[in-house]
């Protein structure tokens, strides 16, 4: 499995990097967690057959996780024939809106090659090849819905944490688990409050990205390596991790 850093950054763009993208890709496909950026010329970038494109997975509907969403479907519908994978959504509101633009823009609504499904919690999808499960977080309050994923495939365990409270009352259990990589989110609270919660966590790998005032975040993570017990990095667009 390999994760690679489309989109790293928190709630607007910043130098080198754009909205939270993070794409898994397995051998038998490819699957998106949240599009906050266009994924497909990335791809192309690339020489990534988008066919090869199964899920996407969208933590919540924020414009920094969803702004490419509406790109890819499209693409899908008016260049790319033969895509067909499944777009997971944690709010009715979001799929009636990439429905209404579809329909605005005259082009045929696909619900057999791109299939659309609304999530809570627990197991959501699994195709045989990777498994996705939902866990809410308490970043947006109800009756809106915010979600972290727990991606299993080829014998590995991800956990990708979305954005979650300012408090980090949701940061998640799992990460006392062992896994073989955390991403997780560090604009919402301080870094200190994150080594905190980190202490514990038994990832191989844990990555911090959507990280909001970097010039002095990024520093303050890297300087605090050593307290953690698995390797800690700080991607940036671009940066792919074999896991
Ligand atoms: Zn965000």
């Amino acid at each position: 499995m390999k994760i690679k850093f489309y989109g790293t950054s928190h709630g607007g763009s910043e130098m080198g990097r754009e909205c939270q993208c993070i794409f898994v890709d397995t051998e038998k496909g490819g699957y998106f967690f949240d599009m906050g950026c266009l994924a497909s010329p990335k791809l192309k970038n690339d020489s990534y057959d988008v066919n090869k494109v199964k899920g996407i997975f969208v933590t919540h509907l924020d414009r920094d996780h969803i702004a490419g969403l509406l790109d890819f479907v499209m693409i899908s519908t008016i260049r790319h024939k033969d895509m067909n994978f499944s777009v997971n959504l944690p709010e009715k509101r979001g799929f009636d809106a990439i429905k209404s633009y579809i329909e605005i823009m005259n082009e045929p609504f696909e619900k057999e090659r791109i299939r659309y499904s609304v999530f809570t919690e627990g197991e959501i999808f699994d195709d045989g090849n990777l498994k996705v499960t939902a866990v809410k977080t308490d970043h947006l309050a109800e009756p809106k819905k915010s979600y972290g994923f727990l991606v299993e495939a080829e014998g590995k365990r991800i956990y990708i944490t979305g954005d979650i409270h300012h408090t980090l009352k949701d940061f998640p259990n799992i990460a006392k688990e062992a896994l073989d990589a955390l991403i997780t989110e560090g604009a919402h609270f301080e870094i200190s409050a994150l080594f905190e919660k980190l202490k514990d966590c038994k990832a191989k790998k844990i990555m911090v990205v959507h990280i909001n005032r970097q010039d002095e975040k990024i520093p303050e993570l890297l300087e605090g390596k050593d307290r953690v017990s698995g390797e800690l990095y700080v991607p940036i667009d671009g940066d792919e991790y074999e896991i």
